[in-house]
């Protein structure tokens, strides 16, 4: 186990290390003296302190050493601005960023893609130069998408990863546990810090039997959502296992733990085998497979490994499903969708058929679905509905170009999209339908929440494997069912098409394609990061300031938000995204959604200096120009929702001091601490109550020690000032983030030290 073997092809000197994961792992296994699953090994195997960290399934919070970073070019702008100021050389654990969130589909590869570069140009040139700055591998518009360029060139088995997006997981497909965080936690990893996550309850899944015919490894996960619903996989790892794995490729199991998402798992994996192996040498990689089959005890679970929840799937028995729409829970097999789109109204009429996206683009997906491409074209016919096809990366592109499915596609009536995530993410200039016009789509991708795909409510987006998107496309309705109907050939007599088929991995491998990738340069010092001071899209961080050391006196409540506060509340996604890169700008949507409890209104409040209401982001910003600092005063579970970390930027940003709540989502406490500011919960949930919006409050920041209460002196607008004692979750190490004014400058203050 002491070879040295790279990570990846595209790094020099980080280097697979079974040795140092396998003594790891003894220490605990001595500790704990049970069999354990294989997300445990993983997890275990990169603890931070594996003699002395506390281990409960569930409870404990685990500090781990991650192998890998990964950032999508939305998140990533945050993350590096925020790395920057950590005032480090380059980044301290490998890290990749991918260019694929931003640029739309319209009319086609090729247009589509010279069109984003210009209207993101500012954005590709920072992380282009950043990325040469720090270390950091950067994969240009055009390469392909992140989980899609992770799975070709990154993933190993047994490895620990984090990405800044939340279809993370698909590296379980070669076995590895990759986890989707916020920009905050991944600046920590590229700091490094240890990162933090709660020891996750483990979910088994048991396959026995093995697919055929027009089953395919998405359904596995379309019943498992079924089976689960959004919500049953939260704090949970799924962990794949059972005699069924064998008969998956790789890529079939990269889909299966990238669809994990949709069920809030914090993962999803599977164990180490051939077809893992098959796919490391056809991605150039036999050495880490060859050194995997050396570490391969360990890359599965132990006999008699407990799962806190187990799920068993016959593959034999699995029928092909489609779900939605809306939700990607809602689980229907094809042999019942016919009714149910009867019974619900679902409009029958298909508009269009989309394949490919992060989820379902691998070399088997594209050739199974070419093939019933090929056998409708075989009859005279084509898709009846839209259709296109989003290759997941350049070289699957260029592969499929070679060994002419691409062209199938286009012969059956499709349109090639840029290798990115394009209608997706809602990056779809669609023109077929008006806004509001009910109609069904069915796409091979994993989310389909209400106008994620064209910001149409009443679009039914339905979710399947790619085989039958190519089916129901070319049926040009929800009714058909390949598996018993007919359609009519060109001169209009019954055929019926045959199962699809196509091959796992191209026979005559893969071609790379146009190069994509940017390396960082030897001579880094003399990069200049790429930041225009008029950019609307891109800010430098300025360092926050420093605690003054004193009690804070007399500070107005911006807000006191009722009921729900998350953090689409806090920072509201959808046109703010833009802004990501810039706190200023973005901070114009600061808590805009929270309820002021005082008149039941979004984004009013009173601004004390002058009487007058007016918008959150406003009535900030002018006590911020007159010096004054302030408080927010929220509800239960305040910042539950995503892990973004503008939602506790913006807020230190616009001059806020303290969060004060009944309780916290922790990600987002969490994330209020690291920028210095003070999230602070009622002793007495009770108290919430006994502050008013126009009240004053002096905080006695002080007192803060680990484990002490607050005390929290209330001037009311009338009547006699009281006191009343907050609770604090704050560490040594995190006071000093507070006195420093945020956790990036007590880096800089070590980095400099
Ligand atoms: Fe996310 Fe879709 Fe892009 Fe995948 S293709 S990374 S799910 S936006």
């Amino acid at each position: 186990l002491n070879k040295k073997v790279e990570m990846t092809n595209w790094e020099k000197g980080h280097y697979i290390n079974y040795a140092k994961m396998n003594e790891n792992l003894n220490i605990v296994r001595q500790r704990l003296n049970r069999p354990l699953t294989y997300a445990e090994k993983i997890l275990y195997s990169h603890l931070d302190d594996p003699h002395g960290q506390e281990i409960e399934r569930g409870t404990s919070y685990l500090k781990l050493r991650p192998d890998r970073v990964a950032c999508q070019d939305a998140t990533a702008q945050m993350a590096i601005l925020q790395f920057m100021s950590a005032g480090m050389p380059s980044v301290a654990t490998p890290t990749t960023v991918h260019c694929d969130h931003l640029i739309e589909a319209q009319i086609g590869g090729e247009k589509d893609l010279e069109r984003a570069q210009n209207i993101n140009k500012e954005v590709y040139d920072f992380l282009s130069t950043s990325c040469a700055k720090y270390n950091i591998g950067f994969w240009r518009p055009g390469s392909g998408i992140i989980h899609q360029i992770v799975l070709e060139n990154y993933a190993f088995p047994g490895g620990l990863m984090i990405g800044t997006d939340s279809h993370t997981p698909n590296a379980g497909g070669l076995g590895m546990a990759a986890i989707g965080v916020g920009g905050a936690d991944a600046v920590d990893v590229m700091a490094n810090l240890p990162w933090e996550l709660k020891a996750p309850k483990i979910t088994g899944v048991r396959l026995t039997g093995e697919l055929s015919g027009w089953t395919s490894p998405k359904d596995i996960i379309l019943k498992v959502a079924g089976i689960l619903t959004v919500k049953g996989g939260t704090g949970a790892i799924i962990e794949y296992h059972g005699p069924g794995v064998d008969s998956l490729s790789c890529t079939g199991m990269g889909t299966i733990c990238n669809m994990g998402a949709e069920i809030g798992a914090t993962t999803s994996l599977f164990p180490f085998n051939d077809r893992m192996y098959d796919y490391l040498a056809a991605t150039k990689r036999k050495e880490i497979g060859d050194f995997s089959r050396q570490y391969a005890a360990e890359l599965r679970e132990d006999e008699g490994a407990e799962y806190d929840q187990l799920i068993e799937i016959n593959l034999s028995e699995l029928e092909p499903h489609i779900n939605g729409p809306f939700t990607p829970d809602l689980a229907t097999p094809i042999s019942k969708f016919k009714d149910a789109v009867a019974a619900n109204k679902w409009p029958e009429d298909l508009k269009v058929g989309l394949i490919g996206s992060c989820t379902n683009s691998s070399y088997e997906d594209m050739s199974r679905a070419a093939s019933i491409a090929k056998q409708a074209m075989d009859h005279g016919v084509k898709a009846k509905a839209m259709f296109t096809v989003t290759p997941g990366s350049e070289q699957i592109r260029a592969t499929i170009e070679r060994d002419g499915q691409l062209k199938t596609f286009e012969d059956f009536g499709g349109m090639v999209l840029a290798n990115a995530c394009g209608p997706c993410i809602g990056q779809w200039d669609r023109k077929d339908v008006k806004k509001g016009e009910a109609n069904s789509i069915i796409s091979s991708y994993n989310r389909n929440f209400t106008g994620r795909n064209d910001a149409n409510p009443a679009t039914h987006a339905f979710v399947t494997s790619p085989d039958l998107v190519v089916a129901m496309t070319l049926a040009g309705s929800l009714n058909f069912n390949p598996l018993t109907d007919t359609l009519k050939d060109k001169d209009g007599n019954d055929f019926k098409l045959s199962p699809p088929s196509g091959d796992g991995l191209p026979a005559n491998g893969f071609d790379p394609g146009r190069d994509t990738y940017q390396a960082p340069p030897e001579d880094r010092a003399s990069v200049n990061v790429a930041v225009s001071p008029t950019s609307d899209r891109l800010q430098i961080l300025e360092p926050f300031n420093a605690w003054d050391g004193k009690d804070a006196l007399d500070l107005p409540i911006l807000i006191k938000a009722a009921g729900k506060t998350t953090t689409d509340h806090i920072s509201m996604a959808g046109p703010w995204l833009k802004y990501r890169g810039h706190l200023d700008n973005i901070s114009n949507n600061m808590l805009i959604g929270a309820i002021n409890s005082e008149n039941g209104e979004a984004n009013k409040v009173k601004n004390f200096t002058t009487g007058e209401y007016d918008a959150v982001p406003a009535t900030a910003r002018d006590y911020k120009s007159k010096g004054i600092r302030w408080v927010v005063v929220g509800d239960w579970n305040y910042g539950e929702g995503s892990s973004r970390e503008h939602a506790a930027l913006e807020p230190r940003h616009l001059g806020g001091l303290a969060i004060i709540v009944r309780s916290f989502a922790r990600i987002h406490e969490t994330n209020l601490k690291k920028q210095g500011m003070l999230p602070l919960t009622f002793s007495d949930p009770a108290d919430y109550d006994k502050i008013q919006p126009e009240d004053k409050v002096d905080l006695l920041c002080t007192e803060l020690a680990v484990g002490q209460p607050m005390t929290l002196r209330v001037h009311p607008k009338s009547g006699e000032t009281f006191d009343i004692k907050l609770s604090h979750t704050f560490n040594e190490g995190q006071i000093e983030w507070f006195k420093n004014g945020s956790a990036l400058n007590t880096m800089a203050k070590k980095n400099k030290a």
